[in-house]
């Protein structure tokens, strides 16, 4: 019998979930983080879609009643995959449970065991990541509802930016309010350890430079690394902040939203879809949020919004490097950041500034080096891996304590 951690990353619409095996820390790192089996639910609450797959990659076939049922929710969904895990997981006995969750707050550097204590404390955060922060709450509550003595990890995405100077944090407001936490959090701080992690292999010495990792997927943000350590990020007080994304606007003007409340009459909940779930890629192209469809489209307004994401993301990147003083490499991640080839190159056309150039052939065929031979700075596609950033943090508390981060 393989004891084993269990990671999950509950999305609006969708549920992540991986096993690895509950190896003491110390051992082979490879180990430690390839999955026993790793899946997805997807489009949760239309007719959700499971897929999972072995250590090999091969397809684990799903079993009917858990998979098919067009009204399942996160609330059936949880406890059926537990018990699909116990038929399906290779014999492993879960021996702790480790969460992704989007707000930790100010007091959080790390992750941390949940306890009813630090329930409340992150329910108090629900107002700041509203889209987010339920469903991985809600996660913590099912599995302790279905196992109540498994012990359960939460591991935050802000922790990772604790690290920042108070500048980098603080917002031009009143004092008062900073005192009250109204703050740049930011946010993908998983991925951005799992980064920082892997640089030394990539980077070699050179990995403790001036680094700006892109994580471009559905959700986007930049994050500016100094000594593999977050030093500026465009995320800000919630994940709407920074660039444009799929469905949210990225960076505005705060003017436009008193604009909407007072002249257009809109109301917060008008505005919260408007900016959350109807602007960025989607709002712009009025076609997809879905960076794939826009390529494929002949629109002209899918062009545009593809034009305003790259746009966007060269000003924000090279205003990141203000905050560290220059740039050694460029690192792209996350489904755009590893996939398209066209906004890698888009990005850096506008870069060329920089002094940073692509190899196209490298940038077209998805390499893990892409800049060309002439290039300054050092260009990077590295594939992230949150889930076993939280599997081995959920192993560290679980076994040593405490959580060291993963570089
Ligand atoms: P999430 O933030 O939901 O985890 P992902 O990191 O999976 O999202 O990124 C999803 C985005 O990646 C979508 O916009 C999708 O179209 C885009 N993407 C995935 N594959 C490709 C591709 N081959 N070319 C262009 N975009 C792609």
């Amino acid at each position: 019998m393989t004891d084993a951690i269990l990671v999950l990353n509950a999305g609006s619409s969708s549920l992540k979930f991986a096993l690895y095996s509950d190896i003491i820390v110390g051992h082979d790192e490879a180990v430690m983080q390839t999955p026993l089996l790793r899946g997805k639910i997807a489009n949760i609450g239309n007719a959700a879609i499971f897929s999972a797959y072995d250590a090999k990659g091969n397809v684990v076939p799903p079993q009917d009643h858990m998979i098919c049922e067009p009204s399942a929710t996160h609330d059936t969904l949880i406890p059926a995959l537990l018990e699909w895990l116990q038929n399906h997981g290779g014999g492993a006995t879960i021996k702790a449970a480790g969460h992704r969750v989007v707000h930790g707050g100010r007091a959080h550097a790390g992750p941390a065991r949940i306890t009813n204590t630090l329930m409340a404390e992150l329910e108090d955060l629900v107002p700041l990541a509203p889209l987010h922060q339920p469903h991985n709450l809600a996660a913590i509550r099912h599995v302790a509802a279905f196992t109540p003595d498994l012990p359960q990890i939460a591991c935050f995405d802000t922790s990772f930016h604790r690290t920042q100077d108070r500048l980098a944090q603080i917002f031009a407001l009143p004092r008062a309010l900073t005192d009250q936490g109204i703050l740049r959090y930011g946010f993908h701080g998983l991925s951005y350890e799992y980064i920082a992690g892997r640089l030394p292999s990539y980077l070699g010495q050179h990995g403790g430079g001036r680094v700006i990792v892109a994580h471009l997927g559905n959700g986007a943000s930049m994050c500016a690394l100094k000594n593999r350590q977050s030093v500026a990020t465009s995320m800000g007080f919630t994940a709407l902040d920074g660039l444009m994304m799929g469905r949210r606007c990225g960076a505005l003007d705060p003017g436009v939203v008193l604009h909407l409340l007072e002249q257009k009459r809109m109301s917060p909940d008008e505005i919260t879809q408007l900016l959350y779930r109807e602007s960025g890629l989607l709002g712009v192209s009025g076609i997809s949020n879905d960076m794939a469809s826009l390529e494929a489209s002949t629109a002209p307004e899918a062009r545009e919004a593809i034009e305003l994401f790259c746009y966007r993301a060269a000003c924000e990147l090279a205003a990141l490097c203000a905050a560290i003083g220059g740039l050694d490499a460029i690192v792209f991640t996350a489904g755009i950041g590893e996939k398209s080839a066209l906004v890698r190159s888009m990005i850096i056309d506008r870069l060329a500034w920089m002094g940073v150039a692509l190899d196209p052939t490298a940038n077209e065929g998805n390499q893990t080096r892409i800049n060309s031979d002439a290039s300054k700075i050092v260009v990077l596609v590295i594939p992230t891996d949150e889930e076993s950033v939280i599997a081995r943090a959920t192993r560290q508390l679980l076994h040593v304590g405490n959580a060291t981060p993963a570089h």
